[in-house]
């Protein structure tokens, strides 16, 4: 429902957090927080219910980053627990999805994605982009992760997410190179949903990068200085800045650092169309 990412030298969660407020109004039932890039890599927090119940749950287990996506979730696919909650997981752990919207053939290729060994533990359609998304890495050769053989709780151990403080960054002492850059892998997973989809991708082995793609719900782009933007809709985003791209459908775009590079589901680049709003939401 709500989608609010960012990439810049602020203090990440509670941007996120203030971005996902303004877009309370949209209606939610559970919110969640990815981030990257600090001491402890990759951390996930989630809650149902309200903002403040996330809030709850960061200040008594605290995350930091120098990346990060939020998400208020409307529950579509599954209940509204924690589990549901996104961000969701690959098998790896590394790499987090959020998600507007419904995958229609989530059967098949949740089907087709088990046949591989993928294990899914949410009952939502977005986890299957995560998986598609991995599924590209691998087969573009090797994302290297925890192997899926061995026991569920080492699959499991790359990701903080606060509850066991016993799982750690594994594959934080082994950097591994992706055999595809994220976007890519983005691009290519994405071709093979039907359906609708906003979705913000991050990958704990991509430091200071988020990918986004569209296809039906509405996603904008913030251009600030030195930092960029990602949300579902521009109040999340406008008290930081009033530069925005409306991300059009069929179209990826890459935030990084140094700026925001677009392109469609094929890789042709595209121009950013960064227009300047001047109206303010009631808030
Ligand atoms: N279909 C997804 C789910 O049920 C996304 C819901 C949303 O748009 O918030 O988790």
């Amino acid at each position: 429902c709500g989608i609010v990412g960012y990439i810049g030298p602020q203090s990440v969660v509670p941007v996120i957090i203030e971005g996902l407020r303004r877009l309370e109004y949209r209606g939610y039932d559970s919110a969640g927080i990815a981030v990257a890039g600090g001491p402890k890599g990759l951390e996930l927090r989630r809650a149902p219910g309200k903002l403040r119940n996330l809030e709850t749950v960061i200040h008594d287990s605290p995350i930091d980053g120098s990346f990060g996506i939020g998400h208020t979730r409307w529950a579509t696919h599954g209940r509204p627990t924690e589990e549901n909650a996104h961000p969701h997981r690959d098998g790896s752990g590394t790499l987090v999805v959020v998600h507007n919207g419904i995958v229609e053939n989530y059967l098949s290729l949740k089907s087709a994605l088990i046949a591989k060994g993928h294990k899914f533990v949410s009952e939502t359609d977005t986890e299957i982009i995560a998986h598609l998304i991995e599924d590209e890495l691998e087969m573009a050769g090797g994302h290297a992760h925890v192997v899926r053989s061995q026991s569920a709780n080492e699959s499991e151990a790359v990701v903080s997410d606060g509850t066991s403080p016993t799982r750690e960054t594994r594959e934080a002492l082994t950097p591994v190179r992706p055999a595809l850059p994220l976007e890519e892998a983005v691009r290519r997973a994405v071709k093979r949903i039907t359906g609708a989809f906003a979705i913000g991708v991050l990958s704990a082995h991509e430091p200071n990068k988020l990918v986004a793609a569209r296809m039906g719900p509405p996603a904008v782009i913030g251009i600030g200085d030195g930092e960029f933007f990602l949300a579902s809709d521009v109040p999340g985003i406008l008290h930081h800045t009033r530069n925005i791209h409306f991300l059009a459908d069929g179209e990826v775009a890459i935030l990084t650092k140094e700026g925001v590079h677009l392109t469609d589901f094929d890789s042709n680049p595209l121009p950013l169309k960064v227009q300047r709003i001047t109206w303010d939401p009631i808030q």
